[in-house]
């Protein structure tokens, strides 16, 4: 702190420059991309005992705006990064504020649960021409950390100020179900928002009988129905070159059960909320957390009758072939994949959007079909490896910590197994008791270890003791913050490895 009030002064003085702090910020554990000169006033961010704070020097209007710790006779300020501070922020220094994708073709949503990610995400994308979406956490994620979209955006602002990152980022509200968590993204500022229809798809007519099929179909309101036979009943469409889908009577009704629903659920949101906000927002449909393939047909079906509804998609997220479980790589028929996913592609390009793959983490086999097959033409999310990135700097610097927390999450995993589906089988590993210190840190390339830590995080972050304190949470916390630059080192290498997968090309 005394040295940070004499470089201070210094500045003030004009006896050091921008260019002499910036040479010199490690020493003062600032961050040399954070310091800005803007009217007036000088700003950086700075590393205070673990905790970031943002330093406002000379007498002007940011001065006045950011609240914080007068400092140097009041010509600067100490500021804490909250909310309020954070509004500022996006205010005077608008590339801190997401956006919709405007211009890039690629896009990946990099999911950031302990809003510690984004400087090692923003130092990889820098080299990319790919449009990050830093902010991106379902509500689902919200309640197992205990954050809320304000959180989560602000982390993301301020990380994106920390590396002076003006190339433009999204916030993508992930898995919204309902009118309500849409609203309350896009109130938030979202620039993103990923409807997922899960709730309206009637999985149940995928097991009907013939006849069971046609009744359940007659419910159906005659003029509706008259109407959609008029425009895909028996009829054959042509998507580009190598495809062609009909809609022959029971595959017809299935899609139509299953589907309509949620077509309409999606209609009345793009058109009560999406279309009604002023600036762009992005609009993702995800039908892809199903137990059930998306079918070729189908795909084309909620395409067009999305189309019809003046539905403007930005993105769609089907259900692929094969297995997409968290953490580890693709699990399937890869042939049968490529043929898939090709399909998948010729419609979103025929109707205008792109495809995004969920749960894309680590699927290292089939990212070069992908980015292939789309010549960069995509959406991929990726969340949890990151969290898992996290624990690998744990069990480097702290195995004993590591080792609390894995044989936690072994303990909590059929709990943990109610939100998220996974194969991982802690029998399959030798006794935790049996391995010793240096073979541990090798878990995280694990694939039943690395699934048990991806889905038991919300259970590490909030288990406390009897007296009310967390078990694992500010250990966990601390440990990264003294370590952020291996963290962001573990992330520049790993997610690194998805982007040179997807073939994407290194900036000149
Ligand atoms: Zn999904």
């Amino acid at each position: 702190m005394e040295k940070l009030l004499g470089i201070g002064e210094d500045l003030l003085a004009g006896k050091i420059n921008i260019d002499d702090l910036k040479r010199e910020a490690h020493q003062y554990n600032l961050y040399p991309e954070s310091i800005y000169k803007k009217d007036g006033s000088i700003l950086f961010m700075v590393k205070l005992k673990r905790t970031r704070h943002l330093v406002v020097l000379g007498k002007g209007v940011l001065l006045d705006e950011f609240e914080g710790d007068y400092i140097l006779s009041n010509s600067g300020k100490i500021c804490p990064l909250n909310n309020f501070n954070s509004k500022v922020l996006r205010r005077h220094f608008p590339f801190t504020a997401p956006l919709a994708n405007r211009t890039n073709k690629t896009s990946i949503g990099l999911g950031d649960r302990l809003g510690l990610a984004s400087p090692g995400h923003i130092k990889l994308v820098k080299e990319y021409d790919v449009f990050p979406v830093l902010a991106q956490q379902s509500i689902r994620e919200l309640n197992l950390t205990g954050r809320d979209y304000k959180e989560v955006l602000d982390a993301a602002s301020w990380a994106v100020f920390q590396e002076n990152y003006q190339s433009g980022y999204g916030a993508d509200g992930d898995h919204l179900k309902s009118f309500s968590e849409v609203k309350m993204a896009l109130d938030c500022g979202f620039t993103m928002i990923t409807l997922d229809c899960s709730d309206f798809l009637d999985s149940s007519a995928n097991h009907l009988k013939e006849e069971e099929l046609a009744e359940r179909y007659s419910m159906i309101d005659k003029s509706v129905r008259n109407e959609l036979e008029d425009r895909y009943l028996n009829k054959t469409f042509l998507v580009g070159e190598d495809l062609d889908i009909t809609f022959e009577e029971l595959d017809f009704m299935r899609i139509v059960l299953i589907y309509l629903d949620a077509i309409s659920f999606a209609s009345e949101i793009y058109r009560e909320l999406i279309s009604q906000v002023e600036k762009r927002v992005d609009f993702e449909v995800s039908i892809d957390e199903t137990s059930f393939p998306t079918s070729i047909p189908a795909h084309f079906f909620i395409a067009s009758e999305l189309q019809r509804n003046d539905v403007k998609l930005k993105t769609l997220a089907p259900r692929f072939l094969g297995e997409f479980q968290k953490g580890i790589d693709y699990i399937g028929d890869m042939e049968a994949f490529k043929e898939n996913f090709y399909q998948h592609f010729l419609i979103a390009k025929r109707f205008g959007y792109k495809i995004s793959v969920h749960s894309g983490s680590d699927k290292f086999t089939i990212f070069p079909l992908v980015g292939d097959i789309t010549q960069g033409e995509f959406h991929l999310k990726t969340a949890g490896t990151n969290w898992l990135e996290a624990m690998r700097v744990i069990a480097h610097k702290d195995i004993h910590l590591f080792r609390e927390v894995f044989a936690f999450a072994v303990k909590k995993l059929e709990k943990a197994k109610a939100y998220y589906h996974i194969d991982g089988d802690p029998d399959k590993l030798p006794p935790l008791r049996d391995i010793r210190d240096e073979d541990l840190v090798g878990f995280l390339d694990n694939k039943d270890a690395r699934q048990i830590l991806h889905i038991t995080y919300g259970l590490i972050l909030e288990e406390k003791d009897s007296s009310g304190k967390y078990v694992f949470k500010d250990r966990i916390y601390n440990l990264l913050k003294d370590y952020e630059n291996l963290y962001d080192e573990f992330l520049n290498k790993h997610i690194g490895r998805h982007l040179e997968g997807l073939m994407l090309e290194r900036l000149g």
